[in-house]
Order: structure tokens, then sequence, then C-alpha cells
């Protein structure tokens, strides 16, 4: 039996008798960059997200960026990120001329380790950047008793934990603002690239609001240089669609990641997910730490069962982060996690029997 990482042809298939006629209706008006449609997307997500805005722009990478700017990160500041999560949370830094100053994770969440967080604040740290990886918020009451009376804003990166709560808070409406992708293989994508900017303060957002467009305030004038960060209607009204079926695939994912939770339970090799209490995952990834984790791996290839690796390698040790100086061992639980970790195949468009089957071939493999 063969199990995909993912299946989007089948979403596609599930969606496309109401997406075509939208997308039809869309291409009637003729309004495709950041027009009524992206309006309406964002009403709705910012009432899915418990936010008082929502901005639609043109990736995640680019929420990321955009809210760095409108914080006015500039070259001598800090923002302190993960080392253990996709690059785009340090490349917007490091473009904007600051510092990515990188601290390392708690081993039983993979999230950022808050005591390293608050020890890693100096008098040029401008923001923080907790990522809720794989689909699991960050204790952000933790991290802002950790930050104290510190003038240093918090960035959600939440492009992997759309629709995730803790103690019923939604993702990416803490901080001073919340990042949302919708690449195509994250819970909600589009067809194509496009992301969000959630805020919960008018002043921000309006700068915000200006920035994806060059920052221009009314027409050719402009208060801020900004850049093209605009979201196609298109992917709006695409994006619109795939809400109505968010929940019932979110819930999808749950029951399969207690599947692989409970048949995987007594195998000493692996150690499934820890969910702290409180929260809410959403299982952008299902990820164990396996023993003899590449091993593993290719026997599941073998069988015609996908996995993924996320991430080989911290971010510290990336080539173009070498002159900031780190050293192997530096992070070491980000280091670990990149040689154990182990991402199974959970997205709502298997089956459960795929998901048993999976299961059954690692249990196969420990014997
Ligand atoms: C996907 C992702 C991003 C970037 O989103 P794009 O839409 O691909 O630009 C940023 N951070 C994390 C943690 C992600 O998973």
């Amino acid at each position: 039996m063969d199990v995909p990482l993912l299946d989007l042809k089948s979403q596609y298939q599930q969606i496309r008798d109401d997406v075509l006629p939208a997308v039809q209706a869309l291409l009637e008006t003729q309004l495709c960059c950041n027009g009524p449609a992206v309006r309406q997307f964002e009403a709705q997500m910012a009432e899915y997200c418990g936010c008082k805005r929502a901005m639609g722009v043109a990736s995640g990478t680019d929420a990321l960026l955009v809210s760095l700017m409108a914080l006015d990160v500039q070259p001598g500041h800090e923002v302190i990120v993960p080392a253990f999560t996709f690059f785009a949370t340090a490349g917007v830094v490091r473009r904007l001329g600051a510092t990515p100053v990188f601290v390392d994770i708690d081993p039983e969440t993979f999230l950022i380790d808050i005591d390293q967080v608050a020890a890693a604040v100096t008098d040029k740290t401008r923001a923080v950047i907790p990522v809720h990886l794989y689909g699991q918020m960050v204790d952000m009451d933790a991290l802002q008793a950790a930050l104290g009376s510190a003038d240093v804003a918090i960035v959600e990166d939440a492009a992997q934990a759309i629709g995730a709560t803790r103690n019923g808070t939604p993702a990416g409406s803490v901080g001073a603002t919340g990042c949302l992708s919708f690449y195509p293989t994250k819970n909600l994508g589009a067809m194509g690239d496009a992301g969000m900017v959630l805020c919960q303060d008018d002043a921000l957002a309006d700068k915000i609001e200006s920035l994806r467009n060059h920052g221009q305030g009314s027409t050719y004038v402009h208060p801020w240089v900004g850049g093209n960060f605009r979201m196609d209607s298109i992917q709006a009204v695409v994006l619109a669609e795939k809400l109505k079926h968010l929940d019932a695939w979110t819930a999808t994912r749950r029951s399969y990641a207690a599947i692989y939770n409970e048949a995987l339970g007594d195998v000493d090799e692996v150690t499934t997910p820890t969910v702290l209490e409180g929260n809410e995952m959403v299982w952008h990834q299902h990820v164990i730490r396996a023993d003899r984790r590449d091993d593993l791996r290719k026997h599941l290839g073998e069988q015609g069962v996908s996995s993924g690796v996320y991430y080989p390698l911290g971010l510290h040790m990336q080539e173009c982060f070498a002159d900031l100086g780190y050293r192997e061992g530096d992070l070491p639980e980000t280091e670990r996690a990149c040689r154990e970790v182990l991402a199974l195949p959970i997205c709502e468009q298997l089956s459960g029997e795929q998901i048993r089957h999976t299961a059954d071939q690692i249990r196969g493999f420990y014997g």
C-alpha cells in the first residue's frame, strides 16, 4: 500500500465543483490583485483567528518580513529566533540587515526554549519570533512573562499552526503580529503562494497595510518604503472555499495523530509527540523521534510509505549564517532533533487504513 505525505490532487477533487465557479466569477470581475475578494477573505480569517485585523500578503515569508519592517527592525538590531524551524523565520531578519540570535528548543515539544529567550535579550533586541512548530502553540503566557518589561516585540510565526489554540486562545492572536502561510502544503493551502498578517492593533495594522503596497499612504504618496507584498485575489477565492473544510480536515488530522500515538506508544525506539496541556494542536506534521532514523526512513520508503525530515540542519549551521560564528555543539537539542525527527504521513486525504499501515510498518521495522 502506497502512503504519500500529501495528496493535493484528491483534495482538489473534493473541492473543484465549488472552486471552479468561484474562480470563474472572480475572473469576470478582473479585480485580481488585492481586490474585494481579498477583503472578504481577510474578514473571514480575522474572525477565524480571533483577531481585530487580518491582512493578506503574497506569502508567509512576506508576512514575517512586513511585520519586522512595521516594527522598524534595522541593522544593529537583534531578533531572537529558534534554530529549529523553516529558513524563512531567520532569513527575513537577515534581509533587513538585522542579526538573528539563535536559541535552542525544548526537547519535549521542539518549540523555542523560553528560558534561553530570556537569557538572550540584550539592549539591541527588538523582537522575538516564536514558531508554533508542527501545529502546536508556544506557551505565550510564559514567553511574555520571561520577557517581563523588556521592550521586545513578539512576532508569532504561525505558518504551521492555523486554527491551533492554547487555553482557547488562537495562534497568531497574542503577539504584535501573527504570520500565516498558505503555501500549498500548509493545512490551509492556496493554489500558489499566499500569506497573512494577523494583528490586534489598528495603528500597526494600518502601517502593515501601507507597507504591503510600497508604503503608500494616499495614492503615489509614500510615508514609508515598503514593497509589493500584495495577495492575489484568485488565491483569496480558493482559500475562502477551502476554509469551509478546514475544521473537518483538522479533525481528521487529530484522529490520525491519535491512531499513531496509540499504535506507537509502546515502541521503545520511538518517541511520540508531546502536546502541552491546554494546547489544541492542528497537526501540520506528526513528528516522532526515532532510533536509527535514516534506516527507518529507508525501510518505509521501500514499502511505499513516504516520510519527511523537518528539519535536517539547524539554522545556526547554515552556510549563509557562518559569519555569525556558531559552532556545532552550540545548540545541542536542535542538533539532536535534526538527527532524530521523522514526520509521518498525516494529511486528511489519506485513509485511516493508510495511517494504521504506516504504524504497522514502523513496528515491523523495530521487530
Ligand atoms: C512555510 C513556513 C514559512 C514561510 O511561508 P511561505 O508561505 O512558504 O513563504 C515560514 N515559517 C514557517 C515555520 C513555515 O513552515
